[in-house]
């Protein structure tokens, strides 16, 4: 399994600015398959930039109704299903994202939803997805229907707290957790409500003892404020390793021992297809185009063709 982030930001303002990228973060080949979580704006770009294909994808799961979760949920969906032409994937969502809930949502229209199989998650429920199990956990938030995602795979647990303040029992959701994923968009103890700061996380990781934390989704004050010392600083307070998420960190998991893996931090690729330089692939965004017809994404061929037939 590897875990990457195409993006470490959170938060409206970090959001607009990105100071820090919002593509929410892949889990791939986890049993042989690729999901990812929580795509805000950028999430399509970001998958390209960093190297990797929206089409591998066999899960989209988005945790609320918050547009730096959900923004590119259904772009992402129409690569899985190859452009809404074939049923596949899973769209794994809280209530408010598939269905709707008071004000909130719903983020991915009935259009998007019709061909994959839809897991609408509340919390304390579980779903089974592929080889997976998908827990809901609760979340206090803006969205009161969020949830957060515990995933087990053969008794090995991902879990996400997605946004959410602290509260007691936040640690029960994710007790097991082998590897804790969090939002925490606050450095220090200056934590706003609905959202966890270092003090909060200092609690969680104390109470779940993850073998590996990773703050993510950091807000402004907490990019401004250095997060690799901050996340050294809670290291050093909980005995458990916390890792500040970066844009393009990407680490393979080892099941046997989770705190052994070495952080990669991924470049942009050189892409024929997505720089924009002009000058630089010119003769191969020429031939780039036989790269749409092999994925049958040349909309005028297949029009054509319809009409030949
Ligand atoms: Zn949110």
């Amino acid at each position: 399994m590897k875990i990457t982030f195409l993006g470490s930001g959170g938060g409206r303002f970090s959001a607009i600015s990105q100071r820090r990228m919002t593509g929410g973060f892949r889990i791939d080949n986890l049993g042989g398959k690729n999901y990812h979580i929580d795509p805000g704006p950028g999430a399509l770009i970001r998958t390209y930039q960093f190297g990797f294909n929206p089409r591998n994808l066999s899960g989209v799961f988005v945790s609320h109704s918050h547009t730096d979760h959900y923004n590119d949920a259904e772009i992402l969906i129409e690569a899985m299903t190859r452009g809404m032409t074939k049923k596949m994937g899973t769209i794994v969502g809280s209530t408010s994202v598939l269905e709707g809930y008071d004000k909130w949502g719903p983020c991915i229209s009935s259009y998007h939803q019709s061909n994959s199989d839809v897991v609408v998650l509340k919390p304390d429920e579980v779903s089974n997805v592929d080889k997976i199990k998908v827990k809901g956990t609760r979340t206090e938030h803006g969205d009161p229907a969020g949830v957060g995602f515990q995933i087990d795979y053969k008794g090995f647990k991902v879990s996400y707290t997605s946004d959410t303040g602290y509260f007691d029992g936040l640690a029960k959701d994710h007790e097991g957790a082998d590897i804790l994923i969090a939002s925490v968009l606050r450095p220090g103890n200056k934590s706003i409500p609905g959202h966890m700061c270092s003090t909060d996380f200092v609690k969680l990781i104390e109470e779940v003892k993850p073998q590996v934390a990773v703050m993510t989704h950091l807000g402004l004050k907490m990019i401004s404020n250095n997060p690799v010392t901050e996340a050294k600083k809670i290291s050093k307070r909980t005995g458990v390793k916390v890792i500040a998420a970066f844009d393009g960190l990407s680490f393979n998991v080892n099941y046997n021992n989770p705190k052994r893996f070495r952080l990669i931090s991924l470049k942009d690729v050189d892409s024929v297809v997505h720089s924009t330089s002009h000058k630089m692939f010119k003769n191969e965004r020429r031939n780039a185009y036989q790269q749409s017809f092999k994925n049958h994404e040349f909309d005028e061929l297949s029009i054509l063709k319809k009409n030949l037939d």
